[in-house]
């Protein structure tokens, strides 16, 4: 019988999780197949009812349910448990087990680019699911952080950092030594792909890597804004294929040919 997983989210036909995986199971000859579940949030208990079923074995998370899943499940590990958001389930005999993969998906994919953080300035804009991931390294590498949210007071609540939170529009005196400038918020994700969640004409710090964690489009709006000032840029799919390999691990019991999902990746893109 094959083995289905998937991603569960609202939008998720951005997503590129199916090929990369898709790729990986046929690579390792594995009966499984990974497909899109678009999940309003009134749909979140049944889709996950359908886990308990036996009908999928596991499933992705991502925006806006990262936070919402939790009540739901029987398990975290430890890095969820610090985390307080979730990316991956996985179905173990009648028990649902949460996981935060995105944690060591950043982690390698700054390490990939050789960002150094430590007793630097680091920004992220935006506090839902994957900034507490993304704030949580920085912190631990030993970045000076502050994070940027439209709503300061929830922001402070949600992610429970007492550090420097600060509105949207303090981003014109961001400092000019910030090392790093993370996008965790959905802006300008396909198929919005004039947004940008950066205030027009602001440079970004010339010395910033730009890292948006959004990967389709593969240039987003605000990378290149960050590189009309003269900054570096990446995209998010290095994290999406680091966090994809933990997450097929968890799932099959199997290392994840990560070349493989690379290049899959990568196609067409
Ligand atoms: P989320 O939990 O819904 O959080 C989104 C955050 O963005 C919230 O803080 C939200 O603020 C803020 N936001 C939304 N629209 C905004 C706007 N117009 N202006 C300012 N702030 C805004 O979503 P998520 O799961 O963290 O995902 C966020 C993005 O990261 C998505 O594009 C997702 O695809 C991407 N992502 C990529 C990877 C990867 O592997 N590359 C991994 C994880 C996530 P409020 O709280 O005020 O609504």
């Amino acid at each position: 019988m094959t083995h289905t997983v998937g991603l569960i989210g609202c939008p998720v036909a951005h997503s590129r999780s199916p090929q990369m995986h898709n790729a990986a199971f046929a690579a390792l000859g594995l009966d499984w197949r990974y497909v899109l579940l678009p999940t309003a949030p009134d749909q979140i208990a049944s889709v996950l009812q359908r886990l308990r079923g036996g009908e999928l074995r596991g499933v992705n998370v991502t925006i806006p349910h990262k936070q919402a899943v939790l009540p739901f499940l029987d398990e975290l590990d430890s890095t969820a448990v610090s985390i307080g958001a979730i990316n991956t389930i996985v179905v173990n005999g009648d028990r649902l087990m949460g996981y935060n993969t995105d944690v060591i998906g950043f982690y390698r994919a700054l390490c990939e680019v050789n960002a150094s953080v430590s007793e630097r300035s680091c920004a992220v804009l935006g506090a839902g699911g994957s900034a507490r991931a993304v704030l949580s390294v920085l912190l631990t590498l030993g970045a000076c952080v502050s994070v940027y949210a439209r709503d300061v007071v929830k922001a402070r609540l949600a992610l429970e950092y007492e550090g420097s939170i600060r509105a949207w529009d303090e981003l014109k005196r961001i400092d000019p030594d910030t090392a790093l400038v993370v996008n965790t918020t959905p802006v300008g994700m396909s198929p919005q792909i004039d947004a940008s969640p950066w205030p027009d004409n602001l440079p970004l710090p010339t010395q910033t890597l730009a890292f948006d964690l959004i990967y389709n489009p593969p240039r987003t709006r605000w990378m290149m804004q960050a590189e009309q000032s003269g900054a570096r840029s990446i995209n998010g799919l290095s994290m999406l294929l680091h966090q994809g390999a933990e997450a097929f691990k968890l799932w099959t019991g199997c290392d994840a040919p990560i070349d493989v999902m690379r290049v899959a990746l990568e196609v067409d893109h």
